[in-house]
């Protein structure tokens, strides 16, 4: 079974759900346009899973000036990476790719070996520094404002994540906030947009390779990341707090 069959049933409320989402990116592009002809000072964070796949289709649908990003790794299922190509070729908006300091990653495989994330969690974060982090830094220099695919029905530690956030000193956009992962599938069904196929073999959260895997019927969204780990030490530090992030031992 597909996860289009699987999950593409929208909430009561989706039709209010889908104009919440293009009613703030709309506005969103419109605030942070790029001035006097240069880029757009608002970015799309995308891993290329389902919530930042519709994402992306609807800022592509709606024209807006808004630039795209992905964090290759450089341990991304093959399945991904054969998306990112096809997305990056397909994109109205452009899609810039962001990998990791080749020196950096060379010098932790050396010391810590390729698959030490599950040695212990400070040298899971410490890999997320190297291969997310870092280049994440890169990708939003210059950007005022970033979109994400964050969504309050993903987790107790999102149950309150706002459509704006304004708590940062860059403005966070979850145009997806109040989408059910229903409501998510039935978007990327109407509209036929293409997504990982990864997410018919039960992956809800795509992630890199020796950190993801599939979970079962019933299981919770996002049991499938770094499940080796307690749940409280599970963010990747992409969403976490600055503060909370400054206090990490690996920053
Ligand atoms: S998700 Fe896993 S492989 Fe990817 S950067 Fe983090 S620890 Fe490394």
């Amino acid at each position: 079974m597909s996860a289009i069959e699987l999950n593409a049933r929208p909430h009561k409320d989706y039709s209010l759900h889908l104009a919440e989402a293009q009613g703030v990116l709309s506005q969103a592009a419109a605030q942070y346009a790029g001035m006097e002809g240069g880029a757009p000072r608002i970015t799309q964070a995308s891993s290329l899973g389902a919530e930042d796949v519709v994402i992306s289709h609807i800022v592509n649908s709606l024209k807006l000036d808004v630039e795209i990003f992905v964090l290759e790794t450089g341990r991304l299922h093959q399945q991904t990476l054969e998306l990112m190509e096809q997305f990056k070729a397909s994109s109205r908006a452009p899609v810039i790719i962001y990998k990791p300091v080749e020196e950096a990653v060379v010098q932790f495989v050396a010391k810590e070996g390729l698959d030490a994330m599950y040695k212990s969690i400070d040298l899971r974060k410490a890999c997320c520094n190297i291969r997310k982090m870092e280049p994440l830094d890169r990708a939003l220099k210059g950007k005022e404002a970033w979109i994400t695919g964050l969504r309050r029905e993903q987790s107790g530690a999102r149950a309150d994540v706002p459509l704006v956030d304004v708590s940062e000193k860059r403005t966070k956009i979850n145009p997806l906030a109040n989408w059910t992962w229903g409501d998510v599938w039935h978007y990327i069904k109407e509209h036929k947009v293409a997504y990982n196929p990864l997410h018919d073999a039960f992956f809800p959260s795509i992630g890199c390779e020796p950190c993801t895997r599939a979970i079962s019927l019933g299981e919770d969204f996002r049991s499938g990341r770094w499940w080796w780990e307690d749940e409280a030490a599970k963010e990747c530090g992409l969403h976490v707090k600055s503060a909370e992030v400054s206090a990490l031992p690996v920053r």
